[in-house]
């Protein structure tokens, strides 16, 4: 048996993104050759990007492909020079780590941002900014109210980057009506290949290339592209009334889940709005360690929310900056949950989340 919740961490290759891979390493494309074969690519991620570009609601923006979310996030935040960054405390690692200088915005017990000391912040500010909010939080599903931040940022003229790498494909993404300056995005969490990311921006900023060489990418990141992973992300993107059909069935799921561990379990964020299907967890008193392990003995495979590439579990920056006390926030899982998760999984997973409750000290 083996049961995967850690949809947030990477989800499984759509049988779809796959097939529609599958015969282009075969073919030698070099998008920026002239012959037949380098058109032929080119035409392919020409069509990707407008297929993005659509899916998002951002005709009339620039898309820009990355190696990955992180990499289009540091594009963003250290290729836009002569700003000041403002960026939420709960934002991935790497955004914090591309803006090591900016001035934090705090978040409520909810995990929301707090509108007032953004707003505070703003009306104090002289310096051009940016501001960085996510759409919705990786650990705990939370969303943002981004279109405020935009109306509120856009009021003092301040620019807005959002990193939605947890929304595409889960919750509705629209560009043009959260009114965004700069959208992140990456294909591996809803399905498509591993290293592929994007950068979507307003045409009129100019950011200062990360990565410098051949030109590729209107000249915004060096390097030949990566067709095949370019054409699966653009495969993994869902048709909008399945995407609609997904989300109301990850919402029943997870309201079963969390209907069940009532009275037991903290559940975070839980009164804010949320990513249908994902949900962070604590048992008190059991470490988030001890969960994984007794979890992963049941072949569940789950994350703390907060693993970082060494794999081990560290406690999390997003719980710390919520008021979190850092025991309560040492003892959470994530559940995250996709397009393979079933009634019966998350049956199992309440099954063995309350005999470790009933057997904790
Ligand atoms: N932003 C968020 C919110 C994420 O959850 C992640 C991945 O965990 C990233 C950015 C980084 O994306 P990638 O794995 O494509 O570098």
């Amino acid at each position: 048996m083996s049961i995967y919740l850690d949809y947030n961490a990477t989800a499984p290759l759509k049988a779809e993104v796959r097939e529609a891979m599958m015969a282009l390493p075969l073919l030698p494309y070099n998008p920026s050759s002239l012959h037949r074969f380098g058109r032929e690519a080119r035409k392919r991620v020409e069509e990707a990007r407008a297929r993005l570009l659509t899916y998002v609601e951002g005709e009339g923006y620039r898309l820009v492909f990355t190696g990955s979310g992180t990499e289009a996030n540091n594009l963003a935040l250290k290729g836009l020079q002569g700003y000041k960054v403002m960026a939420s405390a709960i934002e991935h690692v790497s955004v914090l780590k591309s803006c090591e200088q900016a001035e934090i915005i705090p978040v409520d017990s909810q995990g929301v941002v707090d509108m007032v000391m953004l707003e505070s912040m703003l009306a104090h500010e002289t310096a051009p900014t940016l501001v960085s909010v996510m759409l919705a939080n990786n650990e705990t599903g939370v969303i943002q109210p981004v279109a405020e931040i935009t109306a509120l940022a856009h009021h003092y003229g301040a620019l807005v980057h959002c990193d939605a790498v947890q929304g595409l494909g889960k919750i509705m993404v629209d560009m043009a009506a959260l009114r965004l300056d700069m959208l992140t995005v990456s294909a591996h969490k809803c399905g498509g290949p591993q290293g592929i990311g994007a950068l979507i921006l307003r045409r009129n900023l100019h950011l200062a290339a990360t990565l410098t060489g051949g030109g590729q990418e209107q000249g915004f990141r060096a390097g030949t592209e990566n067709v095949a992973a370019i054409i699966g992300f653009a495969a993994a993107l869902p048709a909008r009334e399945q995407q609609k059909h997904e989300q109301e069935r990850l919402a029943k799921l997870q309201w079963k889940l969390e209907k069940a561990l009532e009275g037991k379990a903290v559940i975070f964020g839980h009164t804010a709005p949320r990513i249908p299907g994902t949900s962070l967890i604590a048992m008190p008193g059991v470490s988030s360690e001890t969960q994984l392990i007794a979890f992963d003995l049941h072949g569940i495979a789950l994350s703390s929310g907060s693993a970082c590439s060494s794999g081990r579990v560290t406690v999390s920056h997003v719980l710390l900056a919520m008021g979190v006390a850092p025991e309560l926030a040492g003892s959470v899982v994530r559940v995250s949950m996709g397009a393979g998760t079933t009634e019966d999984e998350i049956e199992k997973f309440i099954g063995i989340w309350m005999m470790l409750y009933e057997k904790r000290t």
